[in-house]
């Protein structure tokens, strides 16, 4: 018998859980750990509410949830409650599958201005992240700046721009979607360091901005290169650059929300007294794929700041870490003796969902490999005696699904459910 721990119930957890039961069907015990009280992570509180048809990837990751050999241990955190050299003790491996939950940092003068977020906390507090509840981002001004130019900052800007008829059907959480109902943002500007050959996002998700009942997408023409130069893009990069040409037909100008893309801009710092009021940004040129100042500079209003650059995994006690690449630092995969990482905790914050399904597979069979038979341990029945004595208060798979038939009793009507976005909440909900 193997003894496997996978920390984080995201899709690269459940999609290593999923290849270790493919690679040793009856003859492996399986525990996914999670702080929080409910599974899925990113799919709860990192997809977009309005994306309820990704979201839905999740029955997938319950037919390997609901397998005998397969624990969900909830509302356990490692490296607190539990430390890694405890769970390396019962376990033959432990899976960091912790992916990258914090942002990272703009660096920028004026980054601490109140009503400057980063995309984790702010895509948290519209998703219902118990961490990010609070954030009460003040939507009272005219204008949002969303810094970056990937499917996170699209999400951010789609989300800020749709009506509460446009929510129909999704689950973003009613503290947000109540705020969201009195917004007096108008403008929301898309900053961007280098041009529209260089955006990360995909072409599914920015068509979705030309379909929004009042937000108008617009491009400067100007800012499009020669259109012969698309040729020389890859197919889903050209299809993208297809979206931001036909915005560059589009003016902001009466617009009820005018979604402007602002190529060339980096932002070099925030100004304002306490709170937000500008970004200073500076004009780029393009070299070598690299975005260069040109010197010019302007102030561009924001009454609203989301930066969207990217993430970070958090760093674990004892074990070691790529602070600069903000990763567990690995070898494939490995990282001490007994002891792995998968999806983002492994590669970093890039890919699709599916991404991390070949990657959880990958990360077996090096396991499978340095594991052999299992050594013997104490697997779950070990955990749970410490459990016992430290009086963990374990969220189970079926306390989950308790959870979840509560959550979706209480859905506003056409909603699938409204989450509870308190853990005490969470775990009261269980009975
Ligand atoms: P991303 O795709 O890596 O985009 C980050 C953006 O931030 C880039 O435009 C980057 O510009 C910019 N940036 C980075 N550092 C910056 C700085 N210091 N100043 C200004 N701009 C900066 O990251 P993401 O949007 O967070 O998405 C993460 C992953 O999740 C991606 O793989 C994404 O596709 C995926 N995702 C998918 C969906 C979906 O499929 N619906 C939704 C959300 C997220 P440079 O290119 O110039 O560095």
């Amino acid at each position: 018998m193997r003894h496997i721990a996978i920390i984080g119930s995201g899709p690269a957890g459940y999609y290593t859980a999923e290849a270790a039961l493919k690679q040793w069907g009856e003859d492996v015990k399986v525990d996914i750990f999670d702080r929080l009280p409910v599974p899925f992570g990113l799919i709860r509180t990192g997809v977009a509410p309005d994306h309820q048809s990704i979201k839905g990837v999740s029955r997938r990751y319950e037919q390997t949830a609901l397998s005998d050999n397969v624990r969900f241990v909830g509302n356990v955190t490692i490296g607190q409650d539990v430390s890694i050299e405890e769970l390396g003790g019962f376990y033959d491996a432990v899976v960091l599958a912790t992916g990258a939950p914090r942002d990272r940092p703009l660096d920028l003068p004026g980054d601490r201005l109140g009503n400057v977020f980063g995309s984790a906390a702010f895509v948290g507090w519209y998703n219902g992240h118990p961490e990010f509840t609070s954030l009460a981002p003040d939507l009272s001004g005219e204008t949002a700046v969303v810094i970056g130019m990937g499917n996170v900052a699209l999400d951010v800007a789609r989300i800020l721009s749709k009506t509460r008829d446009e929510f129909a059907g999704s689950d973003i959480v009613a503290h947000a979607l109540d705020a969201l109902d009195v917004s007096k943002l108008r403008r929301i500007v898309i900053l961007g360091r280098r041009g529209p050959h260089q955006i990360m996002m995909t072409p599914k998700e920015l068509g979705e901005l030309g379909h929004l009942s009042r937000g108008t997408p617009a491009v400067d023409p100007q800012d499009m290169p020669d259109e012969a130069e698309d040729a020389l893009l890859e197919p889903g990069l050209r299809k993208s650059v297809n979206h931001l040409r036909a915005f560059a037909h589009n003016s902001a100008a009466g617009a009820d929300i005018a979604i402007e893309f602002d190529f060339f801009a980096a932002p070099r710092a925030l100004l304002g007294n306490g709170k937000v009021e500008a970004i200073e940004v500076e004009r780029t040129r393009i070299e070598d794929g690299r975005a260069v100042g040109t010197g010019a500079f302007y102030e561009l209003p924001a009454s609203l700041v989301v930066s969207c650059i990217g993430y970070r995994t958090v760093p674990v006690p004892g074990v070691p870490f790529d602070e600069r690449a903000g990763r567990f630092a690995n070898d494939e995969g490995r990282i001490l003796p007994g002891l792995y990482c998968v999806g983002w905790a492994r590669r970093g914050p890039s890919g699709t969902i599916g991404t991390n399904r070949p990657d959880g597979f990958a990360i077996i069979e090096q396991i499978a490999a340095d594991i052999g038979e299992g050594a013997g341990k104490a697997g779950r029945a070990g955990f749970d005696a410490l459990a016992e004595t430290r009086k963990l208060d374990v969220v189970t798979f079926r306390d989950w699904k308790r959870i979840e038939e509560a959550e979706s009793a209480r859905a506003r009507s056409g909603a699938p459910r409204e989450k509870f976005v308190d853990v005490a909440d969470m775990i009261r909900a269980r009975g």
